[in-house]
């Protein structure tokens, strides 16, 4: 084999069609559809789900090679596809084969809307379907991971596992890391409807933020990108395609995890589903879930690990009484403010329409921002906005990142193929509803300064009619929607709703860790994806150290 990369991609493109393959780096098995070998085979480490997270484990764990690593994903291969590569084309996979395409039960404290979540069900999991904006949060969102009884995980420990992950076109400092896997650029086209919007943030009195990964968020920003070469740079593309050259590393697609497999109170292996069939396969170190905020505590729950009355309903023999499995689950929201005006449609193929944002406080007093405005140049239309605008529109998006509302997910059956309830209990506090109002009411003062007030002709949502406290109040209700930020369902912790330890290790078990955006016990104060590397990053190494 003279072109090991040709070969493989070869291979990968004859297969990427196909149901239930097996995709082996060709040093161990040859260039061959093997199935075989997981059905009856063992590795040292299992990894639930191949995405944002479970790609940067395989590609840390597999740097030893002397340990084999089975990561299985119930999607399909990326590669190929250019709607995932292509960065403007992201609307275009919702509702496809690479979306889950959840929606919420109806949400009582948002009229009864049920609300569409989309998640990737790809390899490179909703990486590959995500907005690519390259955001950390707040150092005191870590420092409260810490407080909440997860010692190592304050900022200061985490921020070497974001700068390992990264190659940032900035350089080197402080806070920034060059020469890993994932890159983060800064370096693209800016549409000149979003420059105004950053003008008309600093005319509004916004600090203009450089960089928002730095010392601090706080101020308006043009958001860092995961793309590389004008494309989308997930978790797949940086961590898992390198380790797939890797003679230790197997890729099962197509396939999907029922259940974990225990002996007592240790995790043996998986069983999984492929082509209508249960297969199972050993793990002889430790099994490691990774299908991300709804499907791991699912998994987790079909294996007789979850609150015991929920278990027992649906006739699911109890392994493990624990009781956080699916509760806390919580997300960012966003309700959009949308203007008419002579905006210039988006063309540039490389940029998404969402490439500026700000982080504001909606009091002084607040450690943190706990607004995060998202600014489209193009109208960001959902089921539920009615009237249908010219597309040259812009939309200022008010976005809460500070949630206090919390809901759960439950099983509805025993079968994998069940449905979920979804209930992240949307807006059911106060201060969610606070924050978006106030939010909206900063993004109307934005919209009034010269640089957007020369271009734009009238205000379409929340529209000039709708105007006290009140009124906002119940827009937000009608109107607010996901920023696909869920987490904390397996959340992090010592308190009796915890899942997970501060090493990752399913609570009770031995041999079983979650690592992915489900341990998150608070969300971060913004975007998730970042978080999710470093939670992988940490997690790898904690894997590594307990070998
Ligand atoms: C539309 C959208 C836009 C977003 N935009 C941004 C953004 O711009 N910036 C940002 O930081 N974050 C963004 N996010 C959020 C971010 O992408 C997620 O927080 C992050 O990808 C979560 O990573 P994860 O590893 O926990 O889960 P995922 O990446 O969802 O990976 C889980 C994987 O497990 C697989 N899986 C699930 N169950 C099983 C099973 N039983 N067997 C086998 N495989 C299974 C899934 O198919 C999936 O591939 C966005 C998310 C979405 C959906």
């Amino acid at each position: 084999m003279t072109n090991t990369k040709m070969n493989r991609r070869d291979f990968m493109r004859k297969t990427s069609l196909a149901s239930g393959v097996l995709l082996v780096a060709p040093g161990i098995y040859g260039a061959s559809v093997n199935t075989a070998q997981a059905q009856t085979g063992a590795f040292d480490y299992i990894i639930c789900g191949a995405g944002s997270a479970g790609c940067v484990l395989a590609h840390r764990l597999t740097e030893n090679e002397d340990v084999s690593v089975l990561i299985i994903e119930a999607g399909g291969p990326e590669e190929g596809v250019e709607a995932i590569s292509t960065p403007l084309r992201l609307l275009e996979l919702w509702n496809t084969e690479y979306d889950w395409a959840y929606f919420t039960a109806p949400q009582k404290h948002c009229n009864g809307r049920n609300i569409h979540w989309p998640r990737g069900k790809v390899v490179g999991g909703s990486g590959s379907l995500n907005g690519m904006l390259y955001v950390r949060g707040h150092a005191t969102d870590y420092d409260n991971w810490a407080y909440q009884g997860n010692p190592g995980w304050d900022y200061e420990s985490v921020l070497p596992y974001f700068k390992k992950s990264e190659d940032f076109d900035g350089g080197e400092n402080e806070y920034h890391g060059v020469g890993g896997p994932l890159h983060v650029t800064t370096d693209y086209e800016r549409h000149p409807t979003t420059q105004r919007i950053v003008e008309a943030c600093i005319e509004a009195g916004y600090k203009f933020n450089e960089d928002y990964n730095g010392a601090d968020t706080e101020g308006v920003n043009f958001a860092q990108m995961n793309t590389k070469d004008g494309q989308r740079h997930s978790s797949a593309v940086a961590f898992l395609r390198p380790a797939l050259e890797r003679s230790n590393l197997s890729l099962l697609t197509n396939s999907r995890v029922k259940k974990v497999n225990l002996d007592g109170k240790t995790a043996t292996g998986v069983t999984y589903i492929q082509d209508g069939e249960e297969r199972v396969v050993t793990a002889k170190r430790e099994v490691i879930l990774a299908g991300g905020t709804i499907e791991s505590p699912k998994m987790l729950m079909l294996s007789g690990i979850g609150e015991r009355a929920q278990l027992e309903e649906h006739g699911i023999e109890v392994v493990h009484d624990l009781p956080g499995v699916g509760k806390n689950l919580h997300d960012h929201s966003l309700a959009p403010v949308i203007y008419e005006g002579d905006v210039p449609p988006p063309t540039n193929l490389a940029v998404i329409p969402l490439h500026a944002q700000a982080f504001m406080r909606s009091d002084p007093r607040l450690p943190a921002p706990d607004m995060q405005p998202l600014f489209f140049h193009v109208p960001l239309y959902t089921a539920d906005t009615q009237e249908a605008v010219t597309p040259s529109a812009y939309t200022l998006c008010a976005g809460g990142v500070s949630p206090t509302s919390r809901g759960e997910l439950r099983l509805t059956g025993p079968n994998v193929d069940d449905p979920l309830m979804l209930d992240p209990n949307l807006l059911e506090t106060q201060y969610d509803v606070r924050t978006i109002v106030e939010n909206i009411k900063m993004m109307r003062e934005v919209a009034k300064q010269p640089a957007l007030a020369e271009i734009t002709t009238r205000e379409i949502y929340p529209g000039p009619e709708v105007q006290t406290d009140e009124e906002l109040a119940d827009y937000a209700r009608n109107s607010v929607q996901s920023y696909h930020h869920q987490v904390g369902t397996c959340k992090m912790g010592n308190d009796e709703f915890a899942v997970v330890d501060h090493e990752l290790r399913v609570h009770g078990l031995e041999g079983l860790r979650v690592v992915d955006a489900s341990i998150m016990p608070v969300v971060p104060t913004g975007n998730t994806n970042a978080p999710t590397y470093m939670i992988a990053e940490k997690g790898a190494d904690m894997i590594k150290e307990s070998a």
